[in-house]
């Protein structure tokens, strides 16, 4: 069951998708287009694919490498598609990603990305859990340090943020803070004083 809300805010992003598609993507404010819901609230990968051409490509499960490191998301495959706009973007079942504009970013950068837009799998539209999901993925399959907080920070602080989004200085702070939070958790755990080690109630518990 579905929150009436759920089906409200599918309503309006499917609205701002269908311009986007219209106006053959020119500039549009929106930094990424987030579903959520069941299956039947977005398009299947094969009608993604169609809806934006032959520049599409789809990746299957544990195939898609960034910078040379195999990801995953699950068993969800991805759609590259150059013309997308936004760096990256999720739809339920599947992850879109840019593969124009993400190029040129470090693999940290581009890593924080794919599991952003991976987190909404599990997550749903919340685009501050969503970024939570990739730092706590980062710091748990040990490709996210500090440096590479710093990175997406620079990155992210760009953005001026949107209806669903919060301005990018703020993600910055709120990412810094969990990374703070994890990095701070294994150090005590693995010293065996884990005594004072509260586990954080910022992120999803999935
Ligand atoms: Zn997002």
């Amino acid at each position: 069951m579905f929150p009436r809300r759920a089906i409200y805010q599918f309503s309006a992003a499917f609205g701002l998708a269908l311009a986007v598609f219209a106006s053959g993507g020119s500039p549009v404010r929106a930094q990424e287009f987030v579903y959520r819901g069941n299956s039947a609230t977005g398009p299947t990968v094969a009608q993604y694919l169609e809806q934006i051409g032959p520049a599409g490509k789809e990746i299957p499960h544990g195939q898609l490498k960034l910078d040379g490191k195999s990801v995953n998301c699950g068993k969800r495959p991805t759609v590259l598609n150059p013309n997308f706009d936004s760096w990256g973007g999720a739809f339920p079942g599947f992850l879109i990603l840019n593969t124009k504009k993400i190029k040129g970013l470090s693999t940290q950068v581009k890593l924080y990305i794919y599991s952003h837009e991976c987190g909404h799998q599990f997550i749903g539209a919340n685009e501050t859990k969503a970024d939570l999901f990739a730092i706590r993925r980062g710091v748990k399959w040990g490709w996210l340090n500090a440096q590479g907080l710093e990175e997406i920070c620079i990155f992210i602080s760009k953005l001026k943020g949107d209806a669903v989004h919060p301005p990018g200085t703020q993600r910055c702070e709120t990412m810094r803070t969990y990374y703070r939070q994890l990095v701070a958790g294994n150090d005590q755990h693995r010293a065996g004083t884990s005594s004072n080690w509260r586990p954080t109630t910022l992120g999803p518990s999935n």
